[in-house]
């Protein structure tokens, strides 16, 4: 027995936990407040809203019981998002749908007699797609339960194979649905719970060796949660979770469910199966059956996948029982070019739209030509990792500019494939272009100087083109906006240009690079030359003829 699984052996029950508890929550009495204080604050809100909480508990879950959604409409929604997978949308779509009636019909028997369900046969529609990696599955999924209104749960079965432990983390999917709904447990009892990389729990033939013990014992715990059994709310090894039940139970209001029945619960498993079509094509040549195809080498893998049959699974490395509460048996297929460009250019979910939006942000109008799409769909598919790779290719490209353009004056980014093939010049190009139309900001800001210079002390100033330039330097080297140097520089000038108008008459005042590099020298020669031209105006009078 390892360490770990002693710890368990050694940890209280459940119910003995909850005795020593309700024990200590005992001895204390009602005097004791002190932990509770933060649940009474939440309580606070007295009877009126505790019941306006109740009703929109109600409310939440009926919503469910208002299904009436067709399988073409569920398909029509999928339709929207994904691309391709046609098979899978229909076979999905029905099974939801088969799922979310049975629940409505049950409740309203429920509601009528107050027993009879059970009397009624039915197999529960769990699910298991077939697929390579980055085709769309998690995605078919999560719109499916946003479209229902469920809570939704997606794991990875590996995680629970490479913990060497079975019970509790399987359950705490379960418990996670109630999280998923705001603590609403009969909303959760009704959520769909999504296990990728299944195929891993299988104990041979899937090319998994060495996990058979582990694997084999989560697809028994899984079996159950599928079936219907009832997991505890919190977590019997979880302290803090189990003084939050129970306080709750102890807080006035209606009695809080303590376990989460996975009856109506849906249960989508899925996994890439690869080796699984390798089984598929051996019993279909042994047994001269199924395709009418002269040449067993032409069968594509997803021909091969869709003609999966239980015993296929099993051979695979499935336990029967398990396999067979998976009665729905979906295949989404593998993506190609032409669908990665259908991806980005059609899905409503299309990653575009996100950078699209994130350029936004920085006030930069990104726009994706068709060649740039084209290229990424190309690169993409060299990937292998299905349309995950339009993420990577796309944040590839895109990252140096996501990161110089900000901040600069470029308004507008042309993707297309030159800047995919010759990344480096085409970004340099923007920053020029950036910097260049900097100076027109730069332009601005010693404008707004000038006009509030001559509009507080009546003084014009005009700047130079190599003064504007030299400003924009130091603005960028000194990270000040240019209007701030101009205030700093030039925060006296007013009394000795106001000094040389009076000895001159002059009204603007040119303003180059030396004045900015050394603006105090600048206006010291200017004052001095002033009063220059003034002495020499005296000693030689102008002819008064
Ligand atoms: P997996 O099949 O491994 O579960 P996902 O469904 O998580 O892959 O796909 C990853 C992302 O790729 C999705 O979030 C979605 O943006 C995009 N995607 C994958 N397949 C499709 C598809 N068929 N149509 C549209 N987008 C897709």
């Amino acid at each position: 027995m390892s360490d770990k699984d002693k710890e368990k052996d050694d940890a209280p029950s459940p119910e003995e936990m909850q005795k020593t508890l309700k024990e200590l929550f005992g001895k204390i009495g009602s005097g004791f407040t002190m932990p509770f204080d933060q649940f009474e604050e939440d309580s606070k809100g007295g009877d009126a809203d505790e019941v306006d909480e109740l009703v929109e508990e109600v409310n939440v879950v009926d919503s469910i019981f208002d299904f009436d959604l067709k399988p073409r409409d569920v398909k029509a929604h999928l339709d929207r998002y994904v691309i391709r997978q046609d098979e899978a949308k229909k076979a999905l779509s029905i099974a939801v749908c088969d799922h979310y009636n049975h629940a409505k019909q049950v409740r309203a028997l429920e509601n009528e007699h107050g027993e009879g369900a059970d009397k009624m046969e039915y197999q529960k529609q769990n699910v298991i797609v077939v697929g390579p990696t980055g085709v769309g599955k998690t995605y078919l999924v999560k719109h499916i339960a946003e479209m229902i209104g469920v809570p939704f749960v997606k794991a990875d079965a590996t995680k629970f194979s490479e913990t060497g432990y079975v019970g509790g983390d399987v359950d705490d999917l379960v418990r996670e649905l109630v999280r998923k709904a705001d603590g609403n447990v009969e909303m959760a009892e009704y959520g769909i719970v999504y296990i990728d990389e299944v195929d891993k729990l299988a104990s041979q033939g899937g090319g998994n060796f060495g996990k058979d013990v582990s694997g084999r014992g989560v697809q028994t715990t899984l079996l159950k949660l599928m079936e219907e059994t009832e997991v505890p709310v919190s977590n019997p090894m979880d302290m803090k979770g189990q003084m939050m039940s129970m306080m709750s139970g102890q807080r006035n209001g209606p009695p809080q469910k303590e376990t989460i029945n996975t009856r109506h619960i849906l249960f989508i498993v899925s996994g890439a199966f690869s080796g699984l079509e390798k089984i598929v094509s051996k019993r279909v040549q042994s047994s001269q059956i199924g395709f009418q195809v002269g040449d067993q080498e032409k069968v594509l893998d997803s021909e091969l996948f869709k003609n999966a049959e239980t015993q296929d699974f099993i051979d695979y490395g499935f336990e029967a029982e398990f396999i067979g509460r998976l009665p729905v048996r979906v295949v989404c297929e593998k993506l190609e070019q032409g669908d990665f460009v259908n991806i980005m250019k059609n899905s409503e979910g299309s990653i575009l739209r996100q950078y699209e939006r994130e350029f936004d942000a920085y006030g930069i109008n990104a726009l994706f030509e068709d060649s740039a799409i084209e290229k990424v769909a190309e690169l993409a598919e060299k990937e292998n990792t299905g349309a995950r790779a339009l993420m990577t290719v796309l944040a590839k490209v895109l990252r140096d500019f996501k990161f110089e353009l900000p901040g600069t004056s470029v308004s507008e980014l042309r993707i297309n494939s030159n800047l995919i093939d010759n990344k480096d010049e085409v970004l340099e190009k923007y920053r020029l272009e950036g910097l260049e139309v900097n100076l027109e900001k730069v332009q601005d800001e010693v404008n707004t100087f000038c006009r509030e210079f001559n509009a507080k002390h009546g003084v014009k100033m005009d700047f130079s083109e190599d003064a504007v330039t030299t400003l924009a330097d130091l603005s960028s080297l000194q990270g000040r906006s240019v209007l701030q140097i101009c205030k700093t520089k030039f925060k006296d000038y007013q009394f000795g240009l106001k000094l040389i108008q009076g000895n001159s008459g002059q009204d603007v005042f040119q303003i180059n690079k030396e004045a900015v590099e050394d603006a105090d020298k600048f206006l010291s020669d200017l004052v001095v030359q002033s009063y220059d031209a003034v002495k020499k105006e005296k000693a030689s009078p102008e002819d008064p003829s």
